[in-house]
């Protein structure tokens, strides 16, 4: 799950051309918070609001937030601050807030601070609609968005909240808990989505795996939406919701990507039990060889907590092991951070900052180690390469091969299409196809 700001708007219109309303949003944190701004997006478009890029352009700002790391909350006041002087120099009208800061009780100092106009949490993002003119809306889980990400690649959300209570998290704070959506509904909007044209489906959760409705579990769905749709993925798992069958089915079925997104967070059992994950590291470990023996091409990523309170030297050893063991694909490695009302906020055995940075760059160093071995393994290969991202100025698009690799491409191909290319070398982050790369 990564950290990365990702602007929504595209159309350059410019405030006040056609006298029409305009909105900026801006979207910070995971896929869900991306999903949440695609459903957002489309109540202002609805209320008749043209979306610009630059806040000063702008006639209302939604800052669509993440609350899960403290940087990303200094980010978003930085964003605030900058928008309250375009305020003041009436260039911006309206600011929300909205997502998981939204949801937290800092969001109360942050409205005065900022003279936010609306703030609104995870649970209530429909009431977004009364504040542009649209009448009251009830909440659904995920309106019929007729294809998110330019409509060849769409999120669909099948659980929201989470049951878990790690002690460093918030999510279960500002989510709250599980709930799963039916199976029916799931798989109606897949079929609608993939009758309009999206080829690429993404189911989306903070513990996917541990999707249950009436008796069916995870691996039902996944089954099910993998009969309709051209290409599945799913996104984040719990290991200790992980089922054999899953993993099995990944290698099994032709449309899902053999790609597995399985947080660790930790090598040490010491540490995972102070997390509270539910798993020890042999547990992972032994997942881990089912998935590979499933799928021994697939690609396999983690997130891992460097420096939570009370991490010792032979705990960060025994993560080293366990990415050496492991060897991942690729790690979104976080350093700890305290989040009010989190247990772990108030353990004792803070780790310095040097420490963290040093086994932070430790970590890193482990994992790119490893992928980047594992890379090459790929190069001479040809590979069918998706293209998830049209082709920059300098003419390469961005692509990914069914084992779950990210490819860089010289191809025109537009988004949503397939082409054949030859592997030519590989990073530790991703691999480059050359030409020529013929459409499938
Ligand atoms: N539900 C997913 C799971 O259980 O693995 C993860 C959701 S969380 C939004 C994404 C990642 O952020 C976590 O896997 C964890 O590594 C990291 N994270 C969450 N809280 C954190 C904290 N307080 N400090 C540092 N990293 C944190
Ligand atoms: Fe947070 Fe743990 Fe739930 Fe993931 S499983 S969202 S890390 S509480």
């Amino acid at each position: 799950m990564s950290s990365t700001t990702v602007p929504l708007s595209s159309k350059p219109a410019a405030k006040g051309s056609s006298g029409a309303k305009t909105a900026c949003i801006r979207t910070f944190g995971c896929q869900m918070n991306v999903h949440d701004s695609d459903r957002m997006r489309r109540m202002i478009q609805d209320a008749g609001y043209a979306e610009v890029q630059r806040y000063e352009d702008a006639d209302l700002v939604i800052l669509n937030t993440c609350y899960v790391r403290e940087n990303a909350v200094d980010r978003v006041k930085g964003h605030l601050g900058e928008l309250n002087r375009l305020r003041r120099e009436g260039r911006v009208k309206r600011v929300a807030l909205t997502g998981c800061i939204g949801a937290a009780e800092e969001s109360a100092a942050l409205s005065q601070t900022y003279h936010i106009d609306l703030v609104l949490g995870t649970h209530n993002t429909y009431e977004l609609a009364e504040f542009v003119g649209l009448p009251t809306m009830r909440e659904t889980y995920t309106p019929e968005l007729p294809g998110t990400e330019g409509g060849h690649n769409a999120f669909v959300t099948i659980m929201t909240g989470c049951n878990y209570q790690c002690s460093y998290c918030i999510v279960p704070t500002v989510r709250g808990r599980m709930v799963c959506r039916a199976m029916e509904s799931v798989l109606g909007e897949v079929e609608r989505l993939v009758a309009g044209g999206t080829g690429y489906v993404t189911l989306l959760g903070q513990t996917v795996d541990a999707w249950r409705h009436e008796g069916k579990r995870f691996c039902d769905l996944l089954e099910a939406v993998s009969e309709s749709a051209p290409r599945v993925w799913f996104t984040t798992s719990h290991p200790s919701n992980m089922e054999d069958r899953t993993l099995r089915a990944i290698g099994e079925r032709d449309t899902i990507v053999k790609r597995l997104h399985l947080p660790v967070q930790s090598g040490s059992d010491r540490m995972l039990k102070v997390m509270h994950r539910g798993y020890k590291a042999e547990r992972y470990r032994r997942k881990i060889e089912v998935f590979r023996e499933a799928a021994p091409d697939g690609t396999l990523s983690t997130d891992i907590i460097v420096g939570h309170p009370g991490e010792t030297e032979e705990d960060h050893e025994q993560t080293l092991r366990l990415v050496e063991d492991c060897a991942f694909d690729s790690a979104y490695i976080f350093k700890f951070s305290p989040r009010r009302g989190t247990e772990a906020a108030s353990l004792p055995g803070t780790v310095p900052d040097a420490v963290v940075q040093r086994r932070f760059l430790e970590v890193l160093r482990q994992v790119e180690q490893n992928a980047f071995t594992r890379n090459q393994r790929k190069v001479g290969g040809e590979e069918e390469i998706y293209i998830r991202h049209g082709s920059t100025e300098d003419g390469k698009a961005i692509g990914e091969t069914w084992s779950g690799h990210a490819v860089h491409v010289k191809t025109d191909a537009a988004p949503g299409t397939c082409v054949r290319a030859r592997i030519e070398s590989a990073g530790p982050h991703v691999l480059y196809a050359g030409e020529p790369a013929t459409p499938v």
